[in-house]
């Protein structure tokens, strides 16, 4: 399988401290593990690719991107919501980084790659339509779930979040339409609080209790998420790719550990193996840890791109 890697530099301008978990450090993490591991060896390298207002509209209101501009600070930063620091360059790495994934999404519906990482920040998860949180402004992966509907004409997409936290931004953008099977596990209860319950026909939602280890995350996994992802056959999968749910995160509270995240990598690249496409667009969310991040994220990509 050809793996394409999705970065930038950009990322250093949404810097709003040393003491916040969600900084520049840890896109440096991952990309020493992937060198140590010999990844870049083969590799196509992208990320520089401007994200286009159309792309961002199709899963946000215009009166939000308007929000964010005036809220963008010109020096300094500040509390653009309870828990998400903006400082001065925020936005425009926020815009890069959905820009990075769209790039990412392009190439791979245009057959030039079969596997894609984006190892981005700031995550995007938890953005709303209209409403930023828990250290996300954007949503990516909406965002680039709704291209691949909307312009590469998709009509199965699987939506995979295994973040410590639930994804509900996604589910805010993507709920209730068939276009769209969103399977997200995350600790309950715990941040953001939303409906977990199974209310969407299009997402199974997998809450976990404080403490659940890799073993009973693999047998949710299968239980839940195997036979419905074999029946919709999808014709891409999009991973909200959160390494917070190892055992040693800051901020997460399961005990997950690297092999768990092989485990998903392999879990993911079987699903639909015999089917004409297979191709999987993962996108960073969580991870604050930089030895766990590094180390999930480098097992997690060896398992899934081949
Ligand atoms: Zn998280």
């Amino acid at each position: 399988m050809k793996l394409g890697y999705y970065s930038n530099t950009t990322h250093f301008d949404h810097d709003v401290g040393d003491m916040h978990p969600e900084h520049p450090m840890r896109i440096i993490a991952i990309n020493h593990q992937l060198e140590r591991l010999g990844i870049f060896h083969d590799v196509y390298k992208g990320g520089e690719q401007q994200i286009v207002r159309q792309d961002l509209l199709r899963a946000h209101e215009l009166g939000y991107i308007e929000q964010l501009q005036t809220m963008s600070p010109a020096n300094g930063s500040i509390l653009a919501s309870i828990d998400t620091p903006m400082a001065v360059g925020s936005l425009g790495v926020a815009y890069k980084a959905a820009g990075c994934v769209v790039e990412a999404l392009d190439d791979l519906l245009q057959n030039k790659i079969e596997r894609a990482f984006c190892a981005i920040r700031p995550p995007g998860h938890h953005a709303e339509k209209n409403k930023l949180m828990g250290f996300c402004f954007l949503n990516n992966v909406a965002i680039a779930a709704r291209k691949a509907q909307q312009v590469y004409g998709l009509e199965r997409i699987a939506i995979i979040d295994f973040d410590v936290h639930q994804g509900n931004g996604t589910i805010d953008i993507l709920a209730n339409d068939p276009a769209f099977l969103i399977c997200s596990s995350f600790q309950h209860p715990s941040f953001p609080f939303s409906h977990w319950r199974n209310i969407y026909a299009n997402v199974i939602n997998t809450p976990l209790n404080g403490g659940t280890g890799g073993l009973e995350m693999r047998r949710a996994v299968e239980s839940q998420w195997l036979k419905q992802l074999q029946d919709f056959k999808p014709q891409l999968t999009i991973v909200s790719a959160g390494f917070d749910a190892h055992t040693d995160d800051p901020i997460g509270g399961l005990n997950w550990t690297e092999s768990d995240y092989a485990w998903l990598g392999s879990f993911l690249s079987a699903i639909n193996k015999e089917g004409s496409s297979n191709k999987i667009l993962a996108v960073l969310e969580g991870g604050y840890n930089l030895d766990a991040l590094a180390a999930s994220c480098g097992e997690f990509i060896t398992a899934f791109k081949d």
